[in-house]
């Protein structure tokens, strides 16, 4: 199926960044309609909106960043997303994620540590009407959010010391898939784990760069 670009004058700068996630092995074409139909320069703070189409990792304030589009998509494609799932995601940061998971599941939950954040991010979905389906609500994300669990899908945008307990505990008994970068050392890799009849099973997809997950399952709130 083609591809089709949102109609604003960016939609060039999104065409060429269609391309780049292609060259970076992107091929799930919801995925990249995903990315064809989400204003990423609305995510970020105007100064860099020249550069918002770039596959790079960006400031948004509070020493947190907007990650990598091509990183985004490889997380979208491990999660294996049909359509309709519940979704939890930690670390809203700027939203954009958020925005990209809401063209491919029914339901997203958002949780950010950071208030600011957290009230932006919520006031840039509303702008291009992506609240019918986020959510975004703050709080520790490395305690899951147990009132809407189970999820059909967790994905974790900054890095933790180990798999959360209350996470693969809110995780979909029936094939709930959590995407997850662990810090071990220097090393950081991102993790797939996949939770069926009780039992979890782990796939190393590769090394990550994720700023820390804080938190009481995460790294202490006073550390960088
Ligand atoms: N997905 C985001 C986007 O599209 O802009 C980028 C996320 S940024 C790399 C990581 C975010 O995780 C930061 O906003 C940070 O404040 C947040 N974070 C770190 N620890 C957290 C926690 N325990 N709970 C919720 N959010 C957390």
């Amino acid at each position: 199926m083609e591809v089709r670009p949102l109609t604003d004058s960016y939609g060039g700068y999104r065409a060429r960044l269609l391309e780049e996630l292609r060259q970076h092995g992107i091929s799930d074409i919801a995925v990249l309609r995903a990315f064809a139909n989400t204003p990423r320069h609305r995510f970020v703070p105007e100064a860099f909106g020249r550069r918002a189409y770039e596959n790079v990792a960006l400031p948004i304030g509070n020493g947190q960043t907007i990650s990598q589009p091509s990183t985004q998509g490889r997380y979208l494609e491990a999660l294996e997303l049909k359509g309709k799932e519940r979704v939890l995601e930690v670390g809203t940061g700027s939203g954009y994620q958020a925005a990209l998971l809401s063209h491919l599941v029914g339901q997203v939950v958002s949780l950010e540590r950071l208030p600011m954040l957290a009230a932006q991010a919520r006031r840039t979905l509303a702008s291009i009407g992506a609240d019918e389906t986020v959510t975004v609500l703050v709080g520790d994300g490395s305690l899951g959010w147990a009132p809407l669990a189970p999820y059909d899908a967790i994905l974790v945008a900054a890095a933790a010391p180990a798999i959360p307990a209350p996470l693969t505990r809110q995780l979909a008994d029936d094939g709930g898939r959590l995407v997850i970068p662990l810090q071990r050392g220097e090393v950081q890799e991102l993790y797939r784990v996949i939770k069926q009849g009780g039992e979890l099973s782990e796939e190393c997809l590769g090394e990550a760069q994720f700023v820390p997950l804080k938190g009481k399952h995460g790294f202490p709130t006073d550390s960088t």
